[in-house]
């Protein structure tokens, strides 16, 4: 990647939108914010970068993206604390996984501190959208698509980087029961499962619209060799809280390498709560659940920060979990939360 300085151009909106989102009722993921950052690859290198009113773009009919399905994309919050600062959490534990994914999917990756200045450029434009309050944030999309004209099976010579901003208010997406795959699968090894490729989630809706009629909510993947083993769900990583140990299945070529995960694990290590990062069976969590030994599953992601899991289903088995006073699930997602909004120490140098 050549080194070239890049200067931004920034054209602002002449009206907001603002007063006619509905702030209290927002539905996830469906308005976006003022502005967006729009970055075009082309002649071998990254061109200079524009924000601008957010608005559609226009594509070629044959651009690969379309054909070969060569995008990733990234998804991460800002946070405003009570003196309106904006907070940024882990921001370049993303942008190294963007570049991940781009690696993996043949796309060019994007420059890390014109990432974070488009970024910052964009928060502070519209820095509005991001409301003040316990579990109100802003949720960003930064994506890379294939523009290149063309219906040839190669990856593209040209690509368009942007940035989208859609307000996003706590999530609390129900009562979750997760189904434990036994035919489909998500990933392979030596596949792209570890990238944010679009083309994984595509391949999710069908196997999740099925486990949806049979009334789960989502798909807790398996290993693709045997089914024998619990990786990750569709856009969360898994854990399970067994007796009074946490555990989560090790990241790999197949499983996405969770920024929440990884922040869960250091919380629940410095709660001391003891924390196991290892493969774990189905059958060892079916069993738990049998003996009553199993306490608690939840799921971890940026969207829903910690989800918890009230009952899975297991070969037309079905359970349900207990409904704990003292759950972990609730303690990490406040301890997370305190950490986000700069309400507690930051321990960990996780805020921006
Ligand atoms: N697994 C998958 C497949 C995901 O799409 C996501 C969401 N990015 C996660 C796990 C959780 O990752 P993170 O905590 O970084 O949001």
């Amino acid at each position: 990647m050549k080194n070239i300085p890049l200067a931004i151009d920034v054209v602002e909106a002449k009206t907001s939108n603002i007063d006619s989102v509905d702030f209290d009722n927002l539905v996830f993921g469906n308005v976006f914010a003022d502005h967006m950052m729009e970055c075009d690859y082309y002649d071998g290198q990254w061109q200079n970068p524009t924000i601008k009113p957010y608005g559609p773009i226009q594509l070629d009919p044959s651009a690969k993206v379309f054909h070969y399905g060569q995008a990733i994309f990234e998804g991460m919050k800002a946070f405003k604390d009570d003196d309106d600062q904006l907070w940024l959490f882990r921001p370049v534990a993303n942008i190294e996984r963007f570049n991940k994914s781009s690696q993996r999917l043949a796309i060019p990756e994007f420059p890390q501190d014109l990432f974070l200045e488009g970024l910052e450029t964009l928060l502070n434009l519209d820095r509005d959208w991001v409301k003040k309050g316990f579990g109100n944030s802003l949720y960003i999309r930064p994506f890379v698509i294939a523009t290149e004209k063309g219906v040839s099976a190669s990856p593209s010579k040209s690509y368009k980087f942007m940035i989208i901003c859609s307000p996003a208010k706590s999530y609390y997406s129900g009562e979750v029961r997760v189904f434990f795959a036994d035919k489909f699968s998500r990933a392979a090894d030596g596949g792209v499962g570890y990238a944010k490729a679009a083309g994984n989630y595509g391949a999710q809706f069908y196997p999740t619209n099925l486990a949806k009629e049979e009334g789960y909510q989502q798909i807790v993947w398996t290993d693709a060799n045997s089914h024998e083993y619990l990786e990750e769900a569709g856009t969360m990583n898994i854990f399970f809280r067994v007796g009074d140990k946490l555990i989560t299945a090790p990241t790999s070529d197949r499983i996405l390498d969770g920024v929440t995960r990884k922040s869960v694990l250091s919380l629940a290590e410095d709660l001391g709560i003891e924390t196991e990062v290892r493969r774990i069976k189905v059958a060892e969590i079916v069993e738990a659940a049998e003996k009553g030994e199993l306490k608690e599953i939840f799921g971890s992601g940026t969207a829903a920060t910690i989800n918890p899991v009230r009952g899975f289903g297991n070969k037309g088995k079905k359970y349900e979990l207990p409904q704990l006073e003292d759950s972990y699930a609730a303690l990490l997602k406040q301890k997370l939360m305190e950490i986000q909004y700069n309400k507690a120490e930051d321990k960990f140098g996780w805020r921006y």
